[in-house]
């Protein structure tokens, strides 16, 4: 018997499930620290402007190792989706749905998407949301990173 059959059969609580974590490093550890201040941070180059992400040692665009922290707006546009129906790790109950949205400063990043009023990974779930249709980044707090989610703009 496992802890989750326990649990459905409310004989023991089963023990909390606990989600893997980012570990942070070097180069990205200011970008993980700015999320735990809800901030979504980006490197601009400070050689050609060029918008970086992910965190990484050199500019894609003209290769120098300048750069500096900018905050993203945290506002963007969904680009492409997928409902995940396979439950792969205990932490993340599916169905849930997997945005990739493209960031008002270019950067496209990939985060879960939150239906309001619910916690992400607690169903149901797994919304289809329309191609182009905007998104903003909020906040989901854990005991050792803050992770973004998005929710759909009204
Ligand atoms: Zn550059």
């Amino acid at each position: 018997m496992t802890g989750y059959d326990r649990d459905i059969l409310g004989e023991e609580a089963a023990p909390p499930v606990l989600r893997p974590w980012p570990l942070p490093n070097r180069d990205t550890r200011p970008f993980w620290e700015a999320q735990n201040r809800h901030e979504l941070a980006f490197q601009r180059c400070s050689q050609c402007g060029h918008v970086r992400y992910p965190v990484g040692p050199t500019c894609p665009e003209c290769l120098s190792f300048d750069f500096e922290w900018a905050a993203s707006s945290g506002r963007g546009t969904v680009y492409s989706y997928t409902v995940v129906h396979h439950q792969t790790h205990p932490a993340f109950p599916a169905p849930y749905t997997v945005v990739l949205a493209e960031l008002e400063e270019g950067p496209r990043i990939i985060a879960r998407l939150r239906p309001d009023g619910r916690p992400s990974g607690r169903g149901p779930q797994g919304m289809r949301p329309e191609i182009g249709a905007k998104v903003r980044v909020e906040w989901e707090d854990g005991p050792q990173q803050a992770l973004p989610v998005f929710v759909m703009e009204s």
